[in-house]
């Protein structure tokens, strides 16, 4: 340890931190960073030299690896090479980013485009670019921590509605002064829960208070809709999005985060938001890879199909077995276990039978609703979700949860 710093807070929290991971570790209760050795067919992976059924994977319609994806992203480095020259305003746009940013457009029935280096970073600048001091933000609880963490830098006076309580909202901006811009922030689909915001009653209230509204479409890209275009398709309400917010990172097998809104907003945020004035551009390979991934959804409907019926498949056998699945709707499976130490102990039981779970608890999520957050994806075989679904049950006896 560096013995300039040996006792202020810093070094305290440090170490207090090292001893709490040893800890968990000591116990055999440490599910993070696992070594992912391979990826193989079938959303199976290698871990530690074993093969494992992957149930904790966002590729929801199981396009990592798919061929057509994977030679875009080589001749992207062919031709471009594997960096950019700088930030986008200055010397790093390149054609493949303008091509992305239109496959977006179009694929959310958009105007317009505008890419970030990760999701992350996008609702962290756009949310503080679009708003700031003496405006007014409504973010729902449970809404991703990026959202939170733009809402707090915008330094906008912060609201947060009960989840998916439209009364709730409602009553918040109703207490807001009617003259001061606002702005109404959602998850499409939310990421520990996988339910699906009101987005019908939220438009209507945006209109009768006139705010702005974003939602953050990271889980819904692939998963709603017939086509896999996302939430305004799911409830056929295209256009009622004012920014459409999503990630590279999740369906699409690459990295990197998104706004598909009017030419007006785009050209505001190429020239104000700091995450593209500051940042690299995206490296090419991704951008390719992105860009054919959006045309390979729409190409390829079956695997909108084929998920909904693994969805299907995974939330009806769990529930008849007698988990509480809570509200979910969507490819997102949580099974609610209750205290942290269930939790834990059934994401042992499931990985020593080589079904790659993980668990969820607090403080992402509530004190008592700690959970296994499952995702189920395109590329499941039904026989192996029947087998997983053996083992998550097994375990759920064992520790009764289920009977
Ligand atoms: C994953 C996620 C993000 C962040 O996206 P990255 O591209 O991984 O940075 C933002 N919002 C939600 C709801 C997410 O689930």
């Amino acid at each position: 340890m560096d013995v300039h710093h040996t006792d202020d807070a810093v070094t305290r929290r440090i170490k207090a931190f090292t001893e709490r991971v040893a800890q968990v570790k000591a116990n055999d209760l440490y599910f993070y960073n696992q070594p992912i050795e391979e990826i193989l067919p079938g959303m199976k992976v290698r871990v530690n030299g074993r093969t494992m059924g992957m149930y904790a994977s966002y590729s929801y319609l199981g396009l990592i690896n798919h061929p057509r994806i994977n030679e875009a992203a080589k001749r992207a480095v062919d031709k471009f090479g594997t960096g950019t020259n700088g930030v986008r305003s200055l010397a790093g746009s390149l054609t493949l980013h303008t091509e992305l940013e239109e496959t977006i457009a179009h694929f959310k029935h958009a105007e317009a485009a505008i890419t970030y280096s990760s999701g992350y970073a996008t609702n962290l600048t756009v949310v503080s670019t679009l708003m700031g001091r003496g405006d007014y933000v409504f973010s729902d609880k449970l809404n991703h921590a990026s959202i939170v963490d733009g809402c707090l830098m915008s330094g906008a006076e912060f609201r947060r509605f009960r989840h998916n309580d439209m009364e709730h909202l409602e009553g918040l901006l109703r207490n807001a002064p009617p003259d001061v811009a606002k702005l109404v922030i959602a998850d499409s689909v939310f990421s520990m829960d996988g339910d699906i915001i009101d987005l019908p009653k939220m438009v209507e209230l945006c209109k009768k208070y006139n705010a702005w509204l974003m939602i953050d479409e990271a889980h819904s890209v692939g998963v709603l809709g017939e086509r896999g275009t996302g939430i305004e398709e799911h409830f056929n309400m295209y256009g009622a999005i004012d920014i459409k917010m999503g990630t590279l990172s999740k369906t699409i097998p690459s990295v990197g985060g998104y706004v598909a809104a009017s030419k007006d907003i785009i050209t505001y945020l190429r020239h104000a938001s700091r995450a593209y004035i500051f940042s690299a551009a995206l490296p090419p390979a991704q951008a390719a890879a992105a860009n054919e991934a959006f045309k390979v959804i729409l190409d390829e409907p079956w695997r909108i199909e084929r998920l909904n019926q693994n969805t299907k498949q995974f939330i009806g056998g769990l529930k008849s077995m007698g988990f509480d699945t809570m509200l979910t709707e969507t490819a997102i499976v949580p099974v609610l276990c209750g205290d942290d130490n269930t939790a834990f102990a059934m994401t042992r039981e499931c990985q020593h039978n080589d079904v790659f779970v993980l668990p969820v608890v607090s403080p992402a999520v509530p004190e008592g609703l700690a959970r296994l957050r499952a995702t189920v994806t395109a590329a499941h075989e039904p026989d192996e979700i029947e087998r997983a679904m053996e083992v998550i049950g097994e375990a759920g006896k064992k520790l009764g949860l289920i009977k």
